[in-house]
């Protein structure tokens, strides 16, 4: 019965979680939503059953973040592995380290070369971005490290993952990546990162596991939304452009089709991630999950791969990446306004703001809106 809460939390993700569980110290009684049979949203992992080996099932999710409150927060519902993520990339026969880095310069060029000497030789292959401002994500990548090393590990790859031509892009999707010269080959650059010990789902438990919250799986919330009294806030989580009916058109996304298979050896790649910068390959990325956990225990005569294949969304699929078109940003804004006169309606996390959130800023940007929005309006409503 809805109309029994003082909360409504529509999405048991980090978002939604991290509200609920906020809102619930405060002696709030909170129901969340999801319309998935389980809780987590897309950082839900479970024991692959033939071999016990823990599978992302929707894609692999590291935890890093430079945000020491975040850090903290997290850790009271999990301890963490001192997992560090490093990422190999397949190209024309070869394999490479990712993100580019002195490794992977010297490599390509088939040639030891100092930091300094790297720089110039990278500076003069990007000479036609020297006095120019990037203006997409082809552009931005060319200025960082020069067109042979664009064409060769991230042209390819980022047409097979976005399905859009790079240069209607977003710059930032490739300031994710750090360029280095020198050898560390660390996927990122944060000051802490690790994995959940007990695995990803067992936070979600823990964080959800107040007797003020209700979780109500298999629930798509526009079933329910007409028996929610409108005195009562809600926290929508899912995408914005649904909840409008799609008045002005569907915002673009990307999904991901996973092909799962239990390999009998135990090594198939020797690492958890080896990407495929080749175009003429179709997946983008094959991930090994035995190899995010070496601390446990696994069987040692079978292995869990899961091969990416990506492409663009379509209403029926699981929407997984913002694209951020031009057209999409307008799309977005026009959804943003309509938004801001739905006094009891907050939208938060990937889908409900459309961006390309990490589970910390998840995290991060439901700690701040439970702050500053969420609980003044709990409070208020006790008066
Ligand atoms: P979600 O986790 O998407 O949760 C939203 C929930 O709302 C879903 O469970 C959905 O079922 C539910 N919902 C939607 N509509 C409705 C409705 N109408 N009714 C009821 N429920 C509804 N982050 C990292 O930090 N590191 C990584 O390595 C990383 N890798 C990723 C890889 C992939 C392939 C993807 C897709 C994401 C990755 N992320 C990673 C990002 C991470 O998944 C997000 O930061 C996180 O999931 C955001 O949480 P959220 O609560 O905003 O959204
Ligand atoms: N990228 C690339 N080649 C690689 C790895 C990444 O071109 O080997 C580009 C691609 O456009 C990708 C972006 O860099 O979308 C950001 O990489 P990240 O690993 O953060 O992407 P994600 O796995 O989250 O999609």
């Amino acid at each position: 019965e809805p109309s029994a809460f003082d909360l409504i939390i529509v999405g048991a993700g980090f978002y939604g979680a991290t509200i609920a569980e906020r809102a619930a110290e405060l002696g709030k009684r909170v129901l969340v939503l999801d319309r998935r049979p389980h809780i987590g949203g897309n950082a839900y992992s479970e024991n692959e059953s033939e071999t016990g080996i823990e599978v992302h099932k929707y894609g692999a999710h590291l935890f890093h973040t430079p945000n020491e409150a975040v850090w903290n927060y997290l850790n009271r519902f999990t301890s963490f592995t001192d997992y560090k993520h490093r990422v190999y990339t397949s190209l024309r026969g070869q394999v490479y380290s990712m993100p580019i880095n002195l490794g992977t310069i010297c490599q390509f060029f088939g040639r030891q070369m100092s930091p300094d000497d790297a720089r110039r030789l990278v500076a003069e292959q990007a000479a036609e971005m020297a006095d120019r401002i990037p203006s997409n994500l082809e552009e931005k990548a060319i200025s960082l490290i020069g067109r042979p090393l664009y064409e060769a590990f991230i042209r390819g790859y980022t047409a097979k993952q976005w399905q859009t031509d790079p240069r209607d892009l977003p710059e930032y999707i490739i300031t994710r990546l750090p360029v280095r010269y020198n050898f560390d080959n660390r996927y990122f650059n944060d000051r802490f990162e690790g994995l959940p010990v007990d695995g990803y789902t067992a936070i979600f438990e823990k964080m959800l596991s107040s007797p003020n919250i209700s979780v109500a799986l298999k629930t798509d919330y526009f079933a329910l939304r007409d028996t929610i009294p409108k005195t009562i806030p809600v926290v929508y989580t899912g995408a914005i452009d649904r909840f409008f009916d799609f008045s002005h058109g569907e915002l673009g996304w990307r999904t991901i089709d996973f092909e799962t298979e239990v390999l009998h050896t135990g090594d198939f790649q020797g690492t958890a991630v080896m990407n495929y910068a080749d175009e003429s390959i179709p997946f983008t990325r094959i991930l090994e999950f035995r190899h995010f956990n070496p601390e446990r225990d696994y069987q040692t005569d079978k292995t869990v791969v899961v091969k990416e294949y990506s492409r663009s969304a379509s209403k029926l699929d699981e929407p997984y990446y913002p694209i951020n078109t031009p057209s999409d940003k307008e799309k977005y804004l026009k959804y943003k306004q309509m938004s801001e006169n739905e006094g009891n309606v907050f939208f938060g996390g990937r889908l409900g703001t459309y961006r390309y959130l990490d589970m910390h800023q998840a995290i991060g940007a439901a700690l701040k809106s439970f702050e500053s929005e969420i609980a003044p309006r709990l409070k208020a409503q006790q008066e």
